[in-house]
């Protein structure tokens, strides 16, 4: 009776624990109600779950049930210690009985020494719980009566385990299963959170994949094109699947490019494209996965930058803003907008504004004219914007009712940007830009280029009319220049001719002191004339007057009547004069007084410039023209002002430190007179080694022949 008694109740505490197996929600709920439900059923002193523990010195309680007479537990059984140790060892299910196996144990078994205390003295049954074919823990079950012979116990025990074990692997695999859809949907929403439009498309180019900002990018649902041939969606992107591109992607290449795409509604944009392939494990095309990003804005700025410096470009190229201002417009359409007007206000300074250049190839001529009065109307956009300094975008709403208003309607335009142009605190104009309404809307991007356009035009405005004024003011200067020396001229031609009428003795014979006097005064009448030639030359040159009058000529006969003008004053320092020219020369054709001209000035400096020793002077024929030279044993020239000394005004003394009088006119003559020659000068000088001048003419100069 008792026997029965006992195997219903060990079938009880089997169920119970079958149920705690199977209806429990955790792994450790399910231990606890095996446990309890053996402990109990099973009238059991203890039961505990050991697993390794934490910091892995052996094994420690995890999970137990106890009875009041249940022995207490180390906190860690040291690795291979006492029953449980050697179950997680081997792996196979043990089992001892109480006092007696222990005494007999006690001298063989070290692992169990010391484990009567530690079971209290009772039996104990140890089972390896298996999940997933890998040991996870060990069962332990304490019981006060000897379980060596006690089958059906150490069944029960094992079966649970088992059971146990299967529970968990079951959860395991529910729990790697929830999480690998997690994953997915974290993967899926990393995809969809991705600025980038995502798709995938298969080796035929269906699309299997289609994220969030895809559908935001190209106006389809994801549900509507996934499974579509991506040729339907976006045949540009297939487009660029030429061969060439598969063969890459096949190869386990990724392609990059810009694409034009295209949206649902037919809206091009410009994109950025990649292709990556997916290969299998064969090494097989799988799918391509591509990105694409729209950079509408990046263009812009780039265009806008390219803009900016080619406008750049054009505005510095000429001084002659109005020209440039043309070109301007011209560029800027249709860039920042259909038409393009440039307002100024007039050079004199009155008030208003002026139309001075535009570019609206979508208007007649009538229509620009009606756009232009409207803007600059007493109504118009140009009376706000004049005043300020940035630029406005006006759309017609706000010209409602006002007669420009009605202009730009009737015209179907919609919006306008103006901005002033502005330069050191005056306001010089301003431009404006329109766009019809089937364009796209002005953005800050288009305000920003028109502010960045205003700061340059302005400058070039400014720049353009100070230079005029400048040219103004330095032509009215040449044109003194050269009525002071014309006036000069009369008096000192009368000076030289009466000189020479007194020493030719026609007016009576002369004293010798008096033609001793008479010839000071040629030799400075002779001076003053070649000083007047000078600023008038120059002031013929810097107003653009000189003409050239070209002929065939003898090189080397130009230079002999140049050394017969310069030979009195050579020989008046005491200079000889060494003249290396061949008896007939090279032939050029050239305007030959201004060469000669040019040899008088470089003779008659460096005769200024030496006080001893020689000037020559030497003409050699050349490959295409001549050379022309003149030295000197003088001063010299330091190498800092080679090319100075060519600008007008320029001399290497100071005022203060002269001897040698002059107008620091004759390089700079030089220079211009050789330049509309065809030619060039340099120079070879040192101070104190002399100077040596050379100038290089022309055959035939191409522009003169
Ligand atoms: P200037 O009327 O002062 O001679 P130029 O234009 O002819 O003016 O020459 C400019 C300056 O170059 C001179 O002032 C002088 O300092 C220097 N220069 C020109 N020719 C010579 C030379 N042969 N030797 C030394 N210095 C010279």
């Amino acid at each position: 009776m008792a026997e029965e008694g006992l195997a219903r109740r060990r079938l009880a505490a089997r169920n119970a624990a079958a149920n705690a197996v199977v209806g429990s929600a955790t792994d450790e709920e399910a231990i606890r109600g095996v446990l309890s439900a053996l402990g109990d059923g099973l009238d059991l002193t203890a039961a505990y779950y050991w697993r390794p523990a934490s910091n892995s010195r052996g094994l420690s309680v995890a999970e137990s049930w106890e009875s009041p007479e249940a022995p207490p537990q180390p906190d860690v059984l040291p690795h291979g210690e006492g029953l449980p140790g050697q179950v997680w060892r081997t792996g196979e299910p043990a089992w001892t009985d109480g006092a007696a196996a222990t005494a007999e144990s006690a001298g063989t078994d070290p692992s169990e020494r010391g484990s009567a205390p530690r079971t209290g003295g009772a039996s104990s049954i140890v089972l390896p719980l298996t999940v997933h074919g890998t040991l996870a823990g060990v069962l332990e079950l304490l019981c006060s009566r000897p379980v060596e012979e006690d089958v059906e116990l150490l069944g029960i025990g094992a079966s649970v385990a088992r059971q146990l074990g299967h529970a968990m692997e079951r959860r395991h695999a529910q729990r790697e299963l929830r999480e690998s859809g997690e994953r997915l949907r974290f993967q899926a929403s990393l995809l969809n959170a991705v600025g980038e439009a995502v798709t995938a498309l298969d080796p035929e180019g269906q699309i299997l994949y289609w994220n969030a900002s895809a559908e935001r990018l190209y106006g389809w649902r994801a549900e509507e094109v996934i499974g579509v041939s991506a040729e339907e969606v976006t045949p540009e992107l297939v487009a660029q699947h030429t061969p060439d591109v598969l063969a890459r992607l096949r190869e386990g290449e990724a392609w990059t490019g810009e694409l034009i795409m295209r949206d649902r509604e037919g809206h091009a944009f410009p994109a950025m494209v990649t292709g990556s392939p997916v290969r299998g494990e064969d090494g097989d095309l799988r799918a391509v996965i591509c990105t694409s990003r729209d950079i509408t804005d990046r263009k812009r700025f780039e265009e806008a930058q390219q803009f900016l410096a080619d406008a750049g470009r054009v505005l510095a190229s000429s001084l002659d803003y109005l020209a440039t201002l043309e070109e301007v417009c011209t560029q800027s359409v249709p860039l920042l907008g259909d038409c393009c007007i440039i307002h100024l206000t007039p050079e004199s300074g009155d008030g208003g504004v002026l139309p001075v250049a535009h570019c609206s190839p979508e208007l007649t001529d009538e229509e620009t004219a009606r756009l232009e009065s409207a803007i600059a109307g007493p109504d118009g956009v140009l009376q706000d914007v004049l005043g300020s300094r940035h630029p406005r975008r006006i759309d017609r709403e706000e010209l409602e009712g006002t007669a420009s208003g009605r202009i730009l309607r009737d015209l179907g335009i919609a919006e306008l940007l103006a901005a002033p142009l502005h330069a050191r605190d005056q306001a010089l104009g301003a431009f404006t830009f329109t766009r019809r309404a089937d364009g796209p809307p002005y953005r800050d991007l288009d305000v920003r280029l028109a502010d960045e356009l205003a700061l340059r035009v302005a400058s070039a405005v400014d720049n353009g009319r100070l230079y005029r004024d400048s040219e103004e003011s330095s032509r009215a200067k040449t044109d003194f220049l050269a009525v002071v020396s014309h006036e000069l001229r009369t008096p000192l031609n009368a000076i030289t001719g009466y000189a020479d009428l007194m020493t030719s003795g026609v007016s009576g014979e002369l004293s010798e002191e008096q033609v001793r006097q008479v010839e000071r005064i040629k030799v400075g009448a002779r001076h003053l004339a070649h000083l007047i030639d000078e600023i008038l030359a120059f002031a013929r040159l810097d107003a653009g007057r000189e003409e050239l009058r070209m002929e065939e000529v003898d090189a080397a006969e130009v230079a002999r009547e140049a050394v017969v003008v310069i030979r009195p004053d050579a020989e008046a320092k005491g200079l000889s004069l060494d003249v290396d020219v061949p008896s007939h020369g090279p032939r050029i054709r050239t305007d030959a007084s201004k060469v000669r001209q040019v040899l008088v000035n470089f003779l008659s400096n460096a005769v200024k410039y030496t006080e001893e020793g020689s000037v020559s002077v030497r003409v050699r024929p050349v490959t295409g023209g001549v050379e022309m030279s003149v030295s000197d044993t003088g001063i010299g020239i330091p190498e800092r002002e080679h090319d100075r000394i060519f600008e007008p005004f320029r001399q290497v003394q100071s005022p203060n430190t002269r001897t040698v009088g002059g107008t620091g006119l004759g390089l700079s003559v030089n220079r211009r007179l050789v330049e509309i020659l065809g030619g060039n000068i340099s120079v070879e000088s040192a101070p104190g080694r002399g100077s040596t001048f050379t100038v290089r003419l022309p055959a035939a100069p191409e522009e003169a022949s």
